[in-house]
């Protein structure tokens, strides 16, 4: 029988890794991958995915949205009621018929501003969620020391790429959840020049981001490299979501409130504002005078902001949620065949702890964690069909577990 050999470079079936067989003829591992170069280079695939992008599954409404949210989410409704819009038109800005009446509706990037563990990462993973688009969080403080050891803006886009498996039309989509924005705000403050600049470069480096355009990526997150393929992503349709605690920006939102309260009407002004929440009061100058340049504000118009969470928001929390961290053990127990039940007081006394270490929603999750330690251990080997968490239990698992105050919120 004659020997197999590969119907393009020739070699045979013993010098090559692999021969697929076809009708009349093989192909090595090799030739197939040239082959699959230089489809893709003719960008015949391309066109096939650039049509199946404008087949988009049908965007929810915006109540829709917001109910989605509720599942998950407490509180926050303003900003709930803002991302639902947002996200909403953004999509239908997508979908827009590319008709010549002149209308072009712009994007509509968003920021959300309020203090740690509020929610705001939730609430963004929660809208990719909803909407099945690639989604990918970035932290700004990664780009503050941008020209030193940071890294560029664009491997934002990297990310995101990964997370569509390098499906460019899917990632030109997405949504990408920026972090602690407020951390490369400019230290107006502060009297090193130096910091001043690293701040501002990140910021000009994200306003083409925000606002448009095309950027080259090097392929697989790679370090850019002269000779690599670079792969197009263009960031005009990827929606993008900032959020920050911007700590002390109360203080400025309360100074500008006071000097514009003069005259006339002052008294009754400053008698309606809400002195224990004035982040609901926030307005895009706040963010300048926070150190944000007007260039990146402009570019998040849709500027919202999410309460501080009380008490009885955590008690919530702990229990609400569609996947509340309480559904999550009583499921874990579940799979072991055992009913797993806390009593009204052990949730309270959870939600104490969280609050009097200042721990926040995120310590809800490892003060229930250090609660439930030593019960996922042994109660999987003990016959027994239920197990009570009772406040008496919890104070003394915690008591065991040294779980510390929190220095900062
Ligand atoms: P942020 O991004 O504002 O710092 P996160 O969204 O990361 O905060 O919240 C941290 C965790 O706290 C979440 O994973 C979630 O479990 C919980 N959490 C915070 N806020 C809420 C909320 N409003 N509703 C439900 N869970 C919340």
């Amino acid at each position: 029988m004659p020997q197999k050999k590969c119907s393009f470079c020739g070699r045979s079936e013993k010098d090559v890794k692999l021969l697929i067989t076809g009708l009349n003829g093989y192909i090595c591992e090799d030739c197939a991958q040239q082959a699959y170069n230089i489809v893709m280079q003719t960008g015949a695939l391309e066109q096939g995915k650039k049509e199946e992008a404008f087949k988009m599954k049908k965007v929810p409404k915006p109540k829709e949205i917001k109910e989605y949210l509720d599942e998950y989410i407490i509180g926050q409704d303003e900003a709930k009621r803002y991302l639902s819009v947002s996200v909403y038109n953004h999509y239908k800005r997508l979908q827009q018929p590319k008709d010549d009446d002149g209308v072009e509706i712009e994007k509509s990037n968003i920021i959300m501003v309020g203090s740690t563990g509020t929610g705001k990462t939730l609430l963004a993973k929660t809208i990719a969620k909803l909407l099945d688009v690639p989604f990918t969080i970035v932290d700004a403080t990664v780009f503050t020391e941008a020209g030193y050891v940071g890294e560029d803006v664009e491997s934002i886009l990297s990310r995101l790429l990964q997370v569509a498996d390098y499906d460019v039309a899917a990632a030109e989509r997405g949504i990408v959840f920026i972090d602690e924005i407020d951390k490369i705000a400019r230290k107006s403050d502060n009297p090193s020049i130096t910091r001043d600049v690293s701040g501002e470069g990140v910021q000009q480096g994200l306003l083409k981001l925000l606002e448009g355009t095309m950027v080259n990526v090097p392929p697989k997150g790679g370090r850019k490299h002269p000779d690599q393929d670079y792969i197009h992503v263009d960031t005009k349709n990827i929606l993008f979501i900032c959020g920050g605690a911007f700590d002390g920006i109360e203080r400025k939102i309360a100074q500008r409130l006071n000097t514009h309260v003069v005259g006339y009407n002052s008294v009754q002004n400053v008698a309606k504002i809400d002195k224990s929440d004035l982040m609901k009061y926030v307005l895009p100058q706040d963010l300048k005078s926070f150190g944000l340049i007007p260039e990146i504000i402009g570019r998040l118009p849709v500027l919202t902001y999410l309460n501080p969470l009380d008490r009885a928001a955590l008690r919530k929390i702990l229990v609400e949620p569609k996947n509340s961290i309480i559904k999550q053990y009583i499921k874990l127990f579940q799979m072991d065949g055992i009913e797993l039940t806390f009593t009204e007081k052990a949730l309270d006394y959870i939600v104490d702890k969280a609050v009097e270490y200042k721990l926040g929603a995120r310590g809800l999750r490892s003060i229930v964690e250090a609660v439930m330690m030593d019960a996922m251990f042994d109660v999987p080997s003990r016959r027994i069909k239920h197990f009570d968490v009772t406040d008496e239990y919890v104070r003394k698992q915690l008591d065991k577990a040294h779980i510390q105050k929190a220095e900062t919120n």
